[in-house]
């Protein structure tokens, strides 16, 4: 079987983070398969659901994987805590008569990141604004292997894991079709509240929404693991609101930093060894208009472009309730329209405190105020069909797929309904409900439950 062909027709993607075309990245050797299970943002549960009830499934995935990438090592990473997962995954390994190793990491944020992964299993840091296949190594998220499992049966990504968590009753594992309003699933959850923010993703690195109109206008996608509830007034919720505006932030900053480095020290990406100090960025934040030497102005601010948005400076480690992050997030943008360029170190090294330096995950959650949600987990798994779904043509990196029918048509759960871009990274997107396609452009198709 052409394992890649399967994989790119099927429209699989990176499940746990922006969505890489997944038969883009296995189109590369790689000494090193690594199988991203330590799902490190607080309160998310589905990697976990999944190293429980599929891990024969997932070790049978690891094998055409590594097959394919030509890997003699496979690596599934972990919370050490995880023991009922280890136990489901070291069976079906034995099962299998499968060579895969489970390393167990830290309870620590951000074990899940990718770049700090490869630095623990092999001690190299992977090159700034590199990808581990630089040292390689290849990196899957859990759930991307079950839908490569699903795509070598010549089954497409059509339906989606995802955990609810925060103000609900319990808990809940949801499996939806792609296009699933938020709200539907959400109005099985259990919700205890009715004025409400929503986190799409993982509360450190996932979206808020605070506006009940965009949150209407949610839908499950092939990247999204995980919504979290919280109470309109909630923290979180506030100091987000407080965020938005730049002008307000160099004010803030300009008056309340003091350069105690801790945004630094502690800053994932500064460990491993990349030119990543956010304190100098603050420091200099309000001369920014003043910088008129392209030279000068990266070396003011160049850093920003190697952040991965953490956001461990600006929710854990700032003593004075400053955002480096979102400062960053400015000068990358700065950065782009200047034209400017940054240069790269291929070779960084990690440097002194990577362990003492990492945030422990239950202090993090402490400190973003969700101790009160912390330990519950999802143990039940709900499945429902919604009446409709909207489903985007861009769930991925890189360009939006093209639709290949027309509004009025009848189609099926698995049919083509846009082909990726063949001029760029791209992916298929295929129906998830047997139905009418009421509305299609080149931004989506919206289909109605019938009978077909
Ligand atoms: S968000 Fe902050 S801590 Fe994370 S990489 Fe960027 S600067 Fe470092
Ligand atoms: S942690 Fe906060 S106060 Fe300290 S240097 Fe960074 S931004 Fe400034």
């Amino acid at each position: 079987m052409d394992v890649l062909k399967a994989i790119q027709e099927a429209g699989v993607v990176g499940a746990g983070g922006a969505g890489f075309p997944t038969h883009v990245k296995l189109a590369g050797k790689a000494q090193t398969l690594i199988i991203n299970a330590a799902e490190c943002e607080p309160l998310i549960e589905t990697d976990k659901y999944l190293c429980r009830t599929q891990a024969e499934t997932i070790v049978t995935a690891i094998s055409a994987v590594s097959d394919q990438i030509g890997a003699d090592r496979r690596v599934i990473a972990l919370k050490g805590k995880y023991h009922t997962e280890i136990e489901a995954l070291r069976q079906a390994i034995a099962k299998a008569g499968a060579q895969i190793e489970i390393f167990e990491m830290g309870t620590y944020y951000p074990a899940g990141d990718e770049q700090i992964m490869v630095q623990q299993i092999l001690g190299v840091s992977v090159p700034e604004r590199g990808i581990p296949l630089d040292v390689g190594a290849v990196v899957n998220n859990v759930g991307t292997l079950v839908n490569i499992a699903d795509a070598l049966r010549g089954r497409p990504v059509i339906d989606k894991y995802l955990s609810v968590a925060g103000e609900v009753d319990k808990p809940l594992m949801f499996k939806v079709p792609i296009g699933t309003p938020v709200t539907d699933v959400l109005s099985q959850s259990g919700l205890r509240v009715s004025d409400y923010a929503l986190i799409l993703g993982g509360p450190m690195m996932g979206l808020m929404m605070v506006d009940p109109q965009k949150i209407a206008g949610a839908v499950v996608t092939k990247t999204l693991g995980s919504l979290i509830v919280l109470p309109a007034g909630h923290t979180m919720v506030q100091t987000w609101r407080m965020r938005q505006n730049v002008s307000r932030l160099r004010h803030q900053t300009k008056s309340a930093c003091i350069q105690c480095r801790m945004c630094t020290d502690l800053c994932p990406r500064y460990l491993i060894g990349h030119q990543m100090r956010p304190h100098l960025v603050m420091r200099n934040f309000w001369r920014e208009d003043a910088i008129t030497d392209p030279a000068e102005y990266i070396r003011a601010f160049g850093d920003a472009v190697n952040c991965c948005d953490c956001g461990i400076c600006e929710e854990f480690a700032c003593p004075m309730g400053l955002s480096p992050r979102k400062v960053n997030d400015h000068f990358k943008q700065m950065i782009r329209q200047k034209g400017l360029t940054v240069e790269r170190n291929l070779k960084p090294t990690a440097r002194p405190g990577l362990t003492e330096g990492r945030t422990p995950t239950l202090r993090l959650v402490a400190r973003l105020g969700l101790t009160a949600y912390e330990g519950r987990h999802a143990t039940e798994c709900r499945e429902f069909t919604p009446d409709t779904v909207f489903i985007p043509f861009r769930q991925h990196i890189g360009k939006p797929a093209i639709p290949i029918r027309q509004a009025g048509e009848l189609v099926r759960r698995g049919d083509l309904l846009a082909r990726a871009d063949p001029d760029g990274l791209s992916a298929n997107i295929h129906c998830s409900l047997d139905g009418i396609l009421t509305e299609i452009s080149a931004t989506g198709a919206r289909i109605s439950r019938k009978e077909v």
